[in-house]
């Protein structure tokens, strides 16, 4: 979609570019070859003053001195009217190739509570569509997260923070329900649960799967046989040690500091992580804790959802560049978290959120993490459908290879190595 710059009269052209915005004269296409997209047609088209859609054969041209994107055969598939266009404004200036692109590769959500999974876990509701919005947006697979300390945690004054103590054996308990919740929702939308890591570099889109995470570890309630149990009989390969409550692994950003960031069963946890084949998350662990498990682990740590901050909070899930680094020092990655109120849009989400991280840890560092339906406020990406825009905002930052790392190329990485 875009507004055609043509230096034919306004009745018909053959041949014309696509812009992202309004041109005035053939004089302001932009330098940039990549930033249009240059349409032929076998017919004349009347392509008219205002935004197009345009339907065709899209190409990569390697042409050094034409454009980059062409679109053959091309016909015109609607008229977009002003005010359409007003309603998907900011999204629909961006050029459209970097939408078919990223929607090819492998493209994966390493933090997720999708389908309504948390109220599922305690048998209400039912689940809301996954598979559907995942196959529109590109999306191939989904690391998707039971929370492990939900009936205890509580939302105060704007925090969620842990109300009580658990029982003996509630939070276990609660993994008995919230595991199966899991893995109905992925029979229900009829996705595959992945096993190894041949299974993610098959995933795709078209048939999107579930990688069983947990965010948080309380469910071993300090119990190490517990990480096989999970690994057999509910095929984890994703777990987080900590959430909104200091555990018997480690402490948490959220909460005063009481056992020096990882306790030495945090440690035993991940040493096993390690030698199952389950990817170790230090999301919301402290720095302290992200230090010392960066020193027990033997394979890429993962911090699924954060950002970027340049100076220290408190009470925050964002974190220093130190902290990034300390993580993308194993190997590892760090899932950007779209929160709106850090980035309001999806723009925003791309060309800051995740180029800063890219500025501090390197490409090869940086994945994305959407936290869907587990954020407390509004979120920048709410939809999987919205997949392409976010690429196509990448693509401002980015080049094709750079951007499939970031969406899914670095967690598959990381994933090989851990699981195997
Ligand atoms: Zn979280
Ligand atoms: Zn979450």
């Amino acid at each position: 979609m875009g507004f055609a710059l043509t230096s034919e009269p306004m009745g018909g052209a053959e041949a014309f570019l696509l812009m992202a915005e309004p041109g005035c004269c053939p004089g302001c296409a932009p330098n940039n070859p990549s930033a249009v997209v240059e349409v032929l047609a076998e017919r004349p088209l009347t392509t008219g003053a205002g935004a197009l859609r345009v339907s065709g054969v899209l190409r990569v041209s390697a042409d050094a001195d034409g454009w980059r994107y062409q679109v053959r055969d091309a016909e015109i598939a609607r008229v977009v009217r002003r005010r359409t266009l007003m309603a998907v404004s900011p999204l629909f200036c961006l050029p459209v190739p970097a939408v078919a692109q990223a929607a090819d590769g492998l493209a994966v959500d390493i933090h997720s509570h999708a389908g309504n999974l948390t109220r599922m876990s305690y048998g209400r509701g039912g689940f809301s569509a996954v598979a559907d919005p995942m196959r529109q947006g590109g999306l191939s697979a989904i690391s998707l997260a039971v929370v492990s300390d939900s009936p205890i945690i509580q939302l105060t004054n704007g925090r969620l923070r842990p109300g009580r103590d658990p029982r003996p054996g509630e939070l276990y308990a609660f993994s008995q329900h919230s595991f199966p919740a899991l893995h109905a929702l992925a029979r229900e939308q009829g996705m595959p649960i992945v096993r190894t890591a041949a299974d993610l570099r098959t995933a795709r889109s078209a048939r999107p799967s579930v990688i069983v995470a947990s965010e948080g570890a309380d469910f071993l309630e300090g119990k190490i046989e517990r990480l096989d149990e999970a690994y057999q009989r509910w095929a984890l390969r994703h777990l987080q040690l900590t959430h909104y409550r200091p555990n018997e692994l480690g402490d948490i950003q959220t909460e005063p500091s009481v056992q020096g960031g990882l306790t030495a069963f945090g440690a035993e946890v991940i040493r096993r992580c390690n030698a199952l084949g389950i990817v170790v998350d230090v999301a919301h662990a402290t720095f302290e804790g992200v230090k010392k498990a960066a020193a027990a682990t033997t394979k890429p740590l993962v911090l699924s959802h954060t950002s970027l901050i340049t100076r220290p909070a408190a009470w925050t899930r964002r974190i220093l560049p130190d902290h990034a680094k300390a993580v993308a020092a194993t190997g590892g990655i760090i899932g950007i978290w779209p929160v709106a109120d850090y980035f309001p849009n999806i723009v925003s989400y791309a060309t800051d959120g995740f180029a800063r991280m890219v500025d501090v840890v390197g490409i090869d560092h940086v994945g994305l993490g959407t936290d869907q339906l587990g954020l407390v406020g509004a979120s920048a990406m709410s939809s999987y459908a919205d997949l392409p825009q976010l690429a196509a905002a990448l693509r401002m930052k980015f080049n094709a290879e750079e951007t499939a790392k970031l969406l899914g190329g670095n967690y598959r990485r990381v994933f090989e190595v851990c699981v195997g």
